[in-house]
């Protein structure tokens, strides 16, 4: 018996006139997410992504993980295909869905008939189904409410489906159908949560790390760096880009007063960000910020650091609690990573007494006793950039 994967998007459904736009990105998307597996032929029919091995011994639970992280999906199914025969269509049921009934205890039948040509209609389809169900496996009851199981059968125009086991996708949409945002990513636990929370809505990330040599060590940078290998798995390719940092932050501690620093240091990160922004089409910058985290999270701080951006700052988890951060952390697989204890620029030069109410006016006057404009131009020039690969 053959068996295929069908993918069930739920937004992109309601997209009218772009539905195709969309459709056709998460084709590819996925097809680039399976890569690695082997060779697959996607087709698609009624909000639904067909997805059929073109080679033997792929597992099919492996496909269904890796879809698991493919944005645009809302859910994901293992279908035995049949003929479109009644006959055919039971028997393959008992036979495909054996173990799945036997474990049971209550169950529903659902038919969606998209060949009207079909003999039997759908509640005919159900009843009849049902019916046979119960026979071949008495220890089940029928709950139309809430069962443990429903089967579904799809009639479609050239092969019937059957199903019963179906995982929860990513939900979102596709990676890249809303343009391309630059994320500040550190080495924290907040940061590539922000990124993943903005994939999910379809943007496609690039990622902008500042380090500080010798502040800061190279299994710092490292670990960002495998952060974003993470990303990828939701993300697809993501451009790193490295800013040498450490000139500017000691041109902060020297020139500027203590209290400011970190607002000033940052305000600073999201010029440079900016400038890379233009060079990599970014129209947007992200962080993880979150209200009221550390002291240049406060209204005030961040009012501060908005100050010098022009394009839109998202910031994802602004009313979220860490504890709601850390379990989606947990569950993008990134916060075992994120917790290794090595340092951030952002912990260089830290002030005892960071000013938590900062206006913007003292900010300027403070960042103004030194010129850092030649700075950040050489910061920029001076970036490395890298392609991190899914
Ligand atoms: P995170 O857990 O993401 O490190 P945080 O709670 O530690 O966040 P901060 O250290 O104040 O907060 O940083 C706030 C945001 O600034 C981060 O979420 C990230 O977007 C950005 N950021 C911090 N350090 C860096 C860095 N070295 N390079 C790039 N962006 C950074
Ligand atoms: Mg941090």
């Amino acid at each position: 018996m053959k068996e295929i994967i069908l993918a069930k998007y739920g937004e992109i459904a309601l997209k009218g006139l772009n539905k195709n736009t969309f459709e056709n990105l998460l084709i590819k998307n996925i097809k680039r997410r399976l890569a690695p597996l082997g060779k697959f032929d996607c087709t698609r029919q009624q909000s639904t992504i067909y997805i059929d091995a073109l080679e033997e011994g792929i597992d099919p639970d492996t496909v269904m993980e890796k879809l698991s992280t493919v944005f645009g999906i809302a859910c994901i199914c293992k279908a035995g295909v049949f003929e479109k025969d009644f006959e055919d269509i039971c028997r393959g049921a008992f036979e495909y869905l054996a173990d799945t009934l036997e474990y049971a205890h209550t169950f529903k039948v659902e038919a969606k008939r998209a060949d009207k040509r079909f003999p039997m209609k759908s509640p005919e389809i159900c009843c009849e189904l049902g019916g046979r169900i119960l026979e071949k496996f008495p220890h089940l009851t029928v709950d139309v409410k809430n069962p443990e199981v429903t089967v579904t059968v799809e009639i479609r125009d050239t092969n019937a489906y059957v199903h019963a086991v179906k995982i929860q996708g990513a939900g979102g949409l596709p990676v890249g159908s809303s343009g391309k945002a630059m994320l500040l990513v550190s080495g924290g636990i907040d940061s590539p949560v922000a990124g993943y929370m903005m994939a999910k809505r379809g943007i496609h990330i690039s990622a902008v790390h500042f380090i500080s040599p010798p502040y800061t060590s190279e299994r710092a940078r490292l670990k960002v760096e495998q952060l974003c290998e993470k990303l990828t798995s939701y993300c697809g390719d993501i451009a790193f880009f490295c800013v040498p940092f450490t000139e500017i932050q000691e041109a902060i501690r020297d020139n500027c007063p203590e209290e400011y620093f970190t607002i000033i240091m940052r305000r600073l990160m999201m010029e440079i960000a900016q400038k890379l922004s233009d060079r990599d089409d970014c129209l947007a910058l992200i962080t993880g910020e979150s209200v009221g985290q550390v002291a240049s999270q406060t209204l005030k701080a961040i009012a501060c650091t908005d100050a010098v951006c022009r394009m839109p700052v998202f910031r994802p988890l602004i009313g979220m609690d860490k504890t709601e951060i850390i379990e989606i952390s947990r569950k993008i697989d990134t916060f075992d990573i994120s917790i290794q204890p090595y340092e951030d620029c952002c912990t260089v030069f830290t002030p005892k007494h960071p000013k938590t109410k900062p206006t913007i006016e003292e900010i300027e006057k403070a960042q103004n006793s030194f010129d850092f404009s030649k700075m950040v131009q050489k910061a920029v020039e001076n970036t490395e950039i890298k392609i991190i690969k899914i």
